[in-house]
């Protein structure tokens, strides 16, 4: 009981301090949570402070407005990479380190609070219509871009000019039309370079721009789009803005993402200032404030940028298909050519287009050799029309079909091989399609197959024939006559079979006479002389020892006793020499039995029926023709 008591006390202190740890853990994370969250506010408090303090330095330097602002378009690419639970902290830190600004800025409190407020309104726009975007490839895909231009670049600045322009009425020295256009221009360019300049920064894309691939040819162009930009805005001798196309064109077909960013960060850091100060083309035009001038450089961004955001756009897509399509070629190049299985193409016609390297293990060839070659060239003329049916059904259907025909080896030999083959269709309409070709050698198992089947089919004819003389043995006699019984057993379809005997007369002396090798000969001669006599479709085999049986199917009475006759005469006639014998030659005498089909027939009363007559035959004189029912006429050899 104690030592009980005392295992519940032990456990229960466990549980507590796990509890206690538990708890502290939780208390860990929810701290370290705090933290995260006050960063995250900070961060945003200082990336609203700093930017506007600098956006407040380009202001100054451009006039009231400035000619592209930078802070929402950074903010808004900041959010967009953090979590949905910091958003919120981020804008309300942001907001403080804009009212800092705008108040250190020499604002009033209405003016810094209307600022923040229009910023704000923006970036949440903004935002709210990019869900889920984490880079700048993700935001300058074809349908998010549009959601970007649509959203960021027009709504988002809208909203906000008119929020701005209808709390600071009066503020702006300048026509409020020409103030809201300033401002609704500056943020759409703010967004359209700054969002992704921000993502590109943050999300680790710029690694980019240092790829070894295109570093020298990003540097160059990017050093070309400056030097345009230097000469067309250091002068004021001729419009030559539109020259500025060309390098930011190149940039767009030839660099990646972030560095084309970069060149419209340069281009805008040249012309900006310099029109400022007092050179390039939009000197030659007699624009009224210096505002209006800045205005026309901003719509010439906004246009050199909706032509090159969406060729980068497409640049990039492109890049990355073929990337993935040369990728897929290679990869599936690599599984054909480490295939077990030839793999091949062929024409509609059935000239191959390629073959894979294993076709030098396979067939000995080099496969640069076989290109150009009809496929049927290598195929075993018997095999040829095999092969021909197979691709004629592959290319006219959608089925895939397969063959086995012999192919010709470099060496000369041929090898057992299937193939499997399907139509490629092109989707050029009314174009036959090329064919997908496989080819495995089979030649072992074929040639196993085709040994085993002829052994097996000489088995059978083994159980079925008499080794010594070629005729059919017992066993086969047996089951014809069965057979052939039985599809008479109805006893409707009539005919007639007549079964005869055949033994040799005094065999037992000739093998002592002239040796049982001799015996062996005078069987196969016996036996051959009996199948000589017959038609074709009648049947004999020996029935074991020098006995012989012959079946005639549908034969009368008279023309079974006159076979027999035949048999009995062609025998007597080889006079093949038999000492043994009163007779002086090898002589048959015969038994004959005859069933009318009409009646049922048993096989073992049929048998014993000519059995009969053969010992008739035997008893009444030997070399005759025996006869149960017949009396003897010994002169005509019938017994
Ligand atoms: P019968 O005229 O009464 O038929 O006399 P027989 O001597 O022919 O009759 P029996 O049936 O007593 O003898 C048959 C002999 O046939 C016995 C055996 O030596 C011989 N024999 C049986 N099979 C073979 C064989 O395959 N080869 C040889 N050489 N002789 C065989
Ligand atoms: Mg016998
Ligand atoms: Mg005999």
């Amino acid at each position: 009981m104690a030592e009980d008591a005392g295992k519940v006390h032990v456990a229960k202190a466990r549980a507590a301090r796990l509890n206690r740890a538990v708890g502290e853990l939780r208390g860990m994370v929810a701290q370290d949570e705090l933290w995260r969250d006050a960063r995250v506010g900070f961060v945003g408090l200082v990336a609203g402070f700093v930017l506007l303090v600098i956006s407040g330095q380009l202001k100054t330097m451009a006039g009231e407005l400035v000619a592209i602002w930078v802070t929402d378009g950074y903010l808004l690419g900041q959010m967009m990479l953090l979590r949905r639970r910091h958003k919120p902290i981020y804008l309300a830190g942001a907001a403080i380190g804009l009212m800092l600004a705008n108040l250190m800025g020499d604002e009033t409190f209405y003016v810094a609070f209307s600022f923040t407020a229009a910023g704000l309104v923006e970036t949440c726009a903004a935002a709210l219509m990019l869900p889920g975007v984490k880079s700048a490839r993700a935001l300058l895909q074809p349908k998010m871009f549009i959601r970007f231009v649509a959203g960021a670049c027009i709504v988002a600045p809208v909203l906000s000019g008119v929020v701005a322009v209808l709390l600071l009425q009066g503020i702006f020295t300048s026509h409020p039309f020409s103030s809201f256009s300033n401002w609704v221009i500056s943020d759409a360019l703010g967004f359209l370079i700054f969002t992704p300049v921000t993502l590109v920064l943050l999300s680790g894309e710029w690694r980019t721009l240092l790829d070894r691939r295109n570093r020298v040819k990003s540097i160059l162009l990017l050093a070309l789009t400056g030097a345009v930009a230097t000469i067309i805005f250091s002068h004021t001798s001729y419009v030559d803005l539109y020259w500025m196309l060309p390098p930011l064109a190149l940039l767009a077909f030839h660099a990646e993402l972030s560095t084309v960013l970069l060149g419209t960060l340069i281009f805008i850091t040249i012309s900006v200032p310099l029109t400022v100060h007092g050179t390039g083309p939009l000197w030659l035009f007699p624009f009224a404030t210096m505002q209006d001038r800045i205005l026309a450089l901003q719509l010439f961004t906004v246009a050199a940028l909706s032509i090159v955001l969406p060729i980068t756009v497409l640049q990039t897509q492109r890049t990355a298909l073929l990337s993935a399509l040369s990728e897929g070629q290679r990869r599936f190049r690599n599984l054909a050519e480490r295939s077990e299985e030839v793999v091949m193409e062929l024409s509609a016609d059935g000239v191959i287009q390629y073959v894979s390297p294993r076709v030098n293990t396979v067939l000995g060839f080099r496969p640069e050799m076989l290109p150009g070659t009809s496929m049927l060239d290598l195929v075993h003329k018997d095999d040829h029309l095999e092969l021909q049916r197979a691709l004629l059904h592959a290319g006219a259907t959608a089925q895939e079909k397969s063959a086995q025909y012999r192919l010709h080896r470099s060496d000369g030999t041929y090898i057992w091989v299937r193939s499997f083959i399907a139509a490629m269709p092109s989707g050029v309409p009314g174009e036959r399609p090329a064919l997908a070709f496989t080819v495995r050698d089979v030649d072992l198992y074929v040639v196993a197959e085709q040994k085993h089947l002829a052994d097996e089919q000489q088995l059978r004819h083994m159980a079925f024939v008499d080794s010594l003389t070629g005729l059919r043995n017992r066993r086969y006699l047996d089951s014809k006559v069965e057979e052939l019984l039985a599809s008479h057993a109805d006893a409707i379809s009539g005919g007639s079979v007549a079964v005869l005997f055949a033994d040799i007369d005094y065999f037992k002396n000739f093998n002592d006479e002239y040796g049982h090798q001799a015996g062996d000969e005078c069987l196969k001669v016996v036996g051959r002389s009996i199948a000589m006599t017959l038609r074709n479709r009648d049947l004999v085999a020996r029935y074991g020892g020098e006995e012989f049986v012959v079946v005639l199917e549908n034969c009368e009475q008279d023309e079974a006793a006159r076979t027999a006759e035949l048999i009995r005469a062609a025998v007597e006639s080889l006079q093949l020499k038999h000492l043994g014998s009163p007779l002086g030659v090898v002589t048959l005498s015969i038994g004959v039995a005859h069933r009318d089909l009409r009646q049922p027939v048993d096989a073992a009363d049929l048998f014993e029926h000519a059995d009969s007559a053969l010992y008739v035959a035997k008893r009444t004189g030997r070399n005759r023709v025996g006869r149960v029912q017949d009396r003897v006429t010994s002169s005509s050899h019938f017994a």
